[in-house]
C-alpha cells in the first residue's frame, strides 16, 4: 500500500490529538487508532481486506477531523465501535493480539490448573494456586514476547 496514504492518515491523527484535550484523545483512543492504521497499511500488502479497511479507517477519521474541537460521548461511543470492527479483521485474520493478551489468559489458566492440582496432589489449595499462577504467569509471558518479536502484538 502507499506509504503516503499512511503518512497523511498519522498527520490526520497528529492534528486531532493537538486539537483536542488530553481525556477526549484517550478516550477516543487515538493511539490505538495509529496502530490499527499501521498494520492496515503493513498487512495490506499481501491483504485485500485490509486495503478495503484502511479506506474505512481514512474515512472515519477524515470525519472526526472534520467535526468540532468538542467531541459528544456519543460520538466517542460510535468510534470506539468503528475502531472495534477494524480490529476484529486485524486479530481474526491476521492474529494480532493486543498486550499481555497472552498474560491474562494463561494467569486464569494457571489458577485453574492450581485449583485442581492443589486439591488432587498436594492435598492443599493454598499450594496449588500460587504454582499454577507462577507457571501460567511464565507461558503467558513468553507467547506474548513472542508474538512482539514477530510483530503481532497492537
Ligand atoms: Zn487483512
Amino acid at each position: 500500500m502507499n506509504k503516503e496514504r499512511l503518512d497523511v492518515v498519522m498527520g490526520i491523527i497528529s492534528q486531532m490529538e493537538r486539537r483536542f484535550d488530553k481525556t477526549t484523545t484517550k478516550k477516543l483512543q487515538l493511539e490505538k487508532w495509529r496502530r490499527v492504521a499501521n498494520k492496515l497499511n503493513f498487512f495490506g500488502k499481501e491483504c485485500e481486506e485490509c486495503r478495503q479497511q484502511f479506506t474505512v479507517l481514512e474515512n472515519h477519521l477524515n470525519q472526526l477531523n472534520s467535526g468540532g474541537n468538542i467531541v459528544e460521548p456519543s460520538k466517542i461511543k460510535e468510534y470506539t465501535i468503528k475502531l472495534k470492527s477494524l480490529l476484529s479483521h486485524l486479530e481474526k485474520k491476521h492474529k494480532v493480539i493486543s498486550d499481555g493478551y497472552y498474560l491474562s489468559i494463561y494467569m486464569s489458566i494457571g489458577m485453574s490448573f492450581g485449583v485442581v492440582f492443589g486439591l488432587t496432589l498436594f492435598d492443599n489449595i493454598a499450594l496449588g494456586i500460587p504454582i499454577g499462577f507462577s507457571v501460567g504467569l511464565a507461558i503467558g509471558a513468553g507467547l506474548d514476547a513472542d508474538a512482539k518479536k514477530k510483530g503481532l502484538v497492537i
